[in-house]
């Protein structure tokens, strides 16, 4: 679905169909994150993320900070992986030890 700023991103959720008005970030929150709210989307790197990392033990958490006044929140995100944990280095390129574990089974489905 396409967010406030424009990027289609899986996990942003909207609905104005039949007089509602739902807009929501279904990404997990640090504790301590702030309340997201549409403009939070317009400095978030998750979309770019998602859309460069389609791994499904990907796993993306985000804290939003609270922002100054009139100054847009900035928003955090901690990739990690389900199997391995994390902090990823490089959330776009994905966890390390899956890419080396998709390299073996390439590397032994050629030999
Ligand atoms: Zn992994």
């Amino acid at each position: 679905m396409k967010n406030p700023a424009g990027a289609e991103c899986a996990l942003y959720y909207e609905d104005f169909a039949r007089g509602a008005a739902l807009q929501e970030c279904r990404a997990a929150r640090q504790p301590g994150s702030a309340e997201w709210r549409p403009d939070v989307c317009a400095g978030c790197a998750v979309p770019g993320i998602l859309k460069a990392n389609g791994s499904a033990r990907l796993v993306i958490e985000i804290s939003i900070a609270r922002g100054l006044l009139r100054r847009r929140p900035r928003v955090q995100v901690r990739a990690s992986c389900s199997a391995h944990g994390g902090p990823l280095t490089d959330p776009y390129t994905g966890c390390q030890a899956c890419n080396a574990e998709a390299d073996d089974l390439l590397r032994r489905a050629l030999d």
